[in-house]
């Protein structure tokens, strides 16, 4: 029916202002910003960057592959990569940003860049008190203002944390069994090259010419 969800909105906000008077659970309204209504687990404001450890430097789980930035809708997203390489947390020598910003100014908070991303590391924010007067940069956060640790995301998005710290230890017990069949492959070679060397018959004794 034409208007229907019209009729209900107003329906449910009726109820909430005559309830409001006999419940506290019919207050719908804080008084912001000395109040806040506490967040959906699911909420999401603003990306940033997750790292490992104490050091956001090292940390940082992003391997600047630019997926993020070629697929972001309104390309707000800046990324150079780094000359050199480091360990990434499987121990891998990876690419990592030497630049990372990211304009919130025009970030349209579509979460694209999080489902895009293969290594877990930009995940949505839930921080929304970000307004400033300057209009002109203000709002363009660089590599060190998006990078907060695991712990953070662990404590905003519980359930998605578990799912992506179980996903990586995986990856991280995959790559070490890896390594582990790896060394043991060559140690076996190794074993075998030497078996072969001492079976192998004796080089025969010159033939020395007599006159
Ligand atoms: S949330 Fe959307 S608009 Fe914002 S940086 Fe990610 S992809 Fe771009
Ligand atoms: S955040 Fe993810 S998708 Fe974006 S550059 Fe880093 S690793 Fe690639």
């Amino acid at each position: 029916m034409l208007g229907e969800g019209i009729i209900k909105g107003m329906a449910e906000t009726a109820r909430n202002f005559l309830g409001s008077y006999v419940s506290d659970e019919r207050l719908t309204t804080v008084q912001y910003p000395e109040e806040r209504s506490p967040q959906i687990e699911n909420a999401r404001q603003f990306p940033f960057l997750v790292f490992d450890g104490n050091d956001p430097t090292k940390g940082l789980r992003c391997v600047a592959c630019q997926i993020c930035e070629k697929e972001c809708p309104p390309k707000c997203i800046y990324i150079v990569k780094s000359k050199d390489k480091r360990p990434d947390y499987k121990g891998q020598m990876q690419l990592y940003p030497a630049t990372f910003d990211i304009d919130l100014s025009v970030c349209m908070s579509c979460q694209i860049c999080v489902e895009v991303c293969p290594f877990e590391s930009i995940k949505m924010d839930t921080a929304y008190e970000l307004s400033t007067s300057d209009r002109f940069g203000g709002l363009v956060m660089h590599k060190h203002q998006l990078a907060k640790p695991n712990d953070h995301y662990r404590k905003i998005h519980p359930t998605d944390a578990a799912v992506s710290d179980a996903a990586l230890a995986a990856e991280i017990a995959k790559a070490q069994a890896k390594a582990r069949a790896d060394t043991e492959a060559k140690a076996k070679v190794a074993a075998e090259n030497k078996t072969k060397a001492a079976a192998a018959p004796a080089p025969a004794a010159p033939v020395v010419a007599t006159a």
